[in-house]
């Protein structure tokens, strides 16, 4: 029997390796009561106001959902002074990421990005068939100097993620101003705001202001992160509404299931929440910094919800911190083979991560 061959273009496409789930590696392993702190999800758990939402959004999983996602783009609009138009929806913002390479992006055009952006972005310049022109992190941080000299006649689009995972280093307001006025009107920049409630530097952009003086910028978020929401997959991007409208006509029809709606409106409305998941943060934050320099363990000062590590050979310490049953990210598909990408927990499940830390690295 012989099986029909996948397009050659699929060929040479970067897996996205999404890690395995807790279940799993438990399984394989033979241990039981893991740490994750591997995919940069919220350790508190998710909006409680979102989770009361759901219960009663139950019922109504005989309709469809609503297709224009009509509440929650009247809702993003209210909080950020844009307009509904402004907004288009995705099953996460992957998809609106994989919708805007569509809508954009013909064979052959030309994108720039970091060698250690989100794979996704890669991905999405592969599967549209465009030209990568990589430029490489400066001391972990996007060089937007240097990207924005790589931007030729064939250049279509930018992808910048601020914070970037998976340095969770980031870019202030001004370098991105100067940055955004340096780059052609007719090229998309793609700023992915994913973590963008997590930095604490005084100087971070809010690249939904920036919208106003940008026409070609579109910038993403995310409920997956601070909104603790990554199991229902929602998330959205914000644009000039004559780049949204493109982008809408190319998504599937109800992309954006009910529960995910409903349960995003209510967790725009959790305060509390947020809050809390960000003191957590960068209480954690400090907490990892500090025992760290006393393992003599070099990172990567961090705007985001995860730490990056230098550990010497980083797959070989993710399999030994496995098996202390402390799930991590190895990033060597980053071009970072000496380092680990770590979620910040709880105070506990940080204190189990450096406690096995040291143990692997016999420190
Ligand atoms: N952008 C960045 C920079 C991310 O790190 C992630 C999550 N890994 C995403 C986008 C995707 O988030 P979502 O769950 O909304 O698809």
């Amino acid at each position: 029997m012989s099986l029909p061959n996948p397009a050659a273009r699929t060929r040479d496409i970067i897996f996205y390796d999404a890690g395995k789930p807790i279940e799993e590696v438990e399984r394989e392993l033979g241990i039981s009561g893991s740490t994750k702190l591997a995919s940069n999800e919220n350790p508190l758990g998710p909006s409680p106001r979102a989770v009361e939402t759901l219960k009663g959004a139950l019922e109504g999983l005989n309709r469809y959902p609503d297709g224009s996602g009509y509440y929650l783009k009247q809702a993003l609009a209210e909080r950020s002074g844009l307009t509904p138009a402004h907004f288009t929806l995705g099953n996460g913002t992957n998809e609106v990421l994989e919708n805007i390479g569509k809508a954009f992006l013909d064979p052959g055009d030309q994108v720039v990005l970091a060698d250690a952006a989100f794979i996704v972005f890669h991905i999405v310049a592969q599967l549209c068939q465009a030209e990568r022109a990589v430029v490489p992190l400066k001391d972990y941080v996007h060089d937007l100097e240097e990207m924005a000299d790589r931007i030729t006649p064939r250049t279509k689009m930018v992808f910048v993620a601020n914070p970037n995972n998976p340095t969770g280093t980031a870019v202030g307001r001004e370098r991105l101003k100067t940055f955004l006025d340096s780059v052609p009107s007719r090229v998309i920049v793609v700023l992915d705001e994913a973590y963008a409630h997590y930095p604490t530097m005084p100087d971070y952009p809010d690249g939904l202001e920036a919208l106003r003086d940008f026409p070609n910028l579109f910038v993403l978020r995310t409920f997956s992160k601070v909104y603790g929401l990554a199991g229902v997959r929602v998330g959205f991007g914000a644009g000039h509404p004559d780049c949204v409208r493109a982008v809408e006509k190319l998504r599937e029809p109800f992309n954006v299931n009910s529960m995910a709606l409903a349960a995003a409106l209510s967790a725009l409305d959790d305060s509390e929440h947020v809050e809390k998941s960000r003191r957590l943060n960068a209480e954690g934050l400090e907490f990892l910094y500090g025992r760290l320099k006393e393992l003599g363990v070099a990172y990567v000062p961090s705007q985001a919800n995860f730490l990056l590590v230098e550990v010497g050979d980083g797959v070989e310490v993710f399999e030994k911190l496995l098996r202390e049953g402390v799930i991590v990210r190895p990033v060597k598909g980053y071009g970072l083979p000496s380092h680990i990408r770590v979620t910040v927990g709880l105070p506990e499940e940080n204190e189990r991560f450096i406690d096995a830390l040291a143990r692997v690295l016999g420190r």
